[in-house]
């Protein structure tokens, strides 16, 4: 039977990417959007259009009990979760001057809390059905920090931390927990950025001299989700073209 992968943030650059890679590996793919998004019954027209036909789910995933309630409703309608990719994430870029807790908060709760919000409904079944992946999206911003980013490279290096602590306790259960560090990948959350930064600040610290593709990281989470990963577990798998080595 086809496993089932929830990816959060499936109308995102990289959760679209994802999403469409693991449809075409044999994976019921399961997407969530925010429950404010008014753009993804026509986002989920086009991938059909397209040939990649996806379930999709409102979910906040900050909010705890909107992540209850919407991998309730996965699990009735489709089936327990054996893959969830907690991938959907938010920017709130400014010096930690200007840093207000408002913005640090909506990006604690939007890349951290939702972590712990979406892993914790789905952990048990998979312990107790003796297999389960989870990867968790962060960021080489968590494993170096950068400029303007105390929320954002806290969360994910947080993000980290949690994937290793949860990798122990289900390590002899069939479960694995990773962690991927993207770098710069071509997704909106990158393009946005003006194109006179990437090209005199950003594009140069990567030795690749290029940003990352959204089917690259898709690639990297399609062996994390496969049986032949089993025994890859509390990695943090670095993807950015030689920018960061640690
Ligand atoms: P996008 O901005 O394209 O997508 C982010 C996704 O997160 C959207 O689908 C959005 O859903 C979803 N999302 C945001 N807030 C919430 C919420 N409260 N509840 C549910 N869903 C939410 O970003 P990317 O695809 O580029 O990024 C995906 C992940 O990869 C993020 O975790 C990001 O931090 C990480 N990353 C990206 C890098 C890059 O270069 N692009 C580099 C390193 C890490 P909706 O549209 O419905 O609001």
């Amino acid at each position: 039977m086809a496993r089932v992968a929830l990816v959060t943030g499936g109308m995102g650059g990289l959760g679209e990417a994802i999403s469409i890679k693991l449809l075409a590996l044999g994976y019921k793919v399961v997407t969530t959007y925010s429950p404010n998004n008014t753009k993804y019954q026509a986002w989920l027209d086009q991938m059909k259009e397209a040939g990649h036909t996806f379930a999709a789910y409102p979910c906040d995933v900050s909010d705890y009990d909107s992540a209850q309630a919407c991998v309730a409703a996965i699990e009735k309608d489709i089936g327990p979760v054996d893959v969830l990719v907690n991938n959907a994430g938010i920017t709130r870029d400014m010096t930690f001057k200007k840093m207000d807790k408002v913005n640090w908060d909506a990006v604690m709760k939007t890349n951290l809390d939702s972590v712990f919000n979406m892993t914790k409904p789905v952990t048990d079944g998979m312990i107790e059905r003796g297999w389960g992946r989870i990867i968790n999206i962060s960021s080489v911003n968590g494993q170096k920090g950068a400029f303007g980013q105390t929320n954002y490279s806290a969360a994910k290096a947080g993000v980290h931390g949690f994937t290793k602590a949860l990798a122990l306790e289900v390590a002899r259960k069939g479960v694995t927990v990773n962690t991927i560090s993207p770098g710069y990948i071509g997704t909106k959350m990158v393009t946005e950025i003006p194109q006179e930064v990437l090209d005199t600040k950003i594009i140069p610290q990567i030795p690749m001299g290029r940003l990352g593709k959204p089917d690259e990281v898709a690639g990297l989470v399609a062996y994390l989700a496969s049986d032949e990963a089993a025994f890859v577990t509390g990695a943090n798998i670095a993807i950015n073209g030689g920018q960061h080595m640690s």
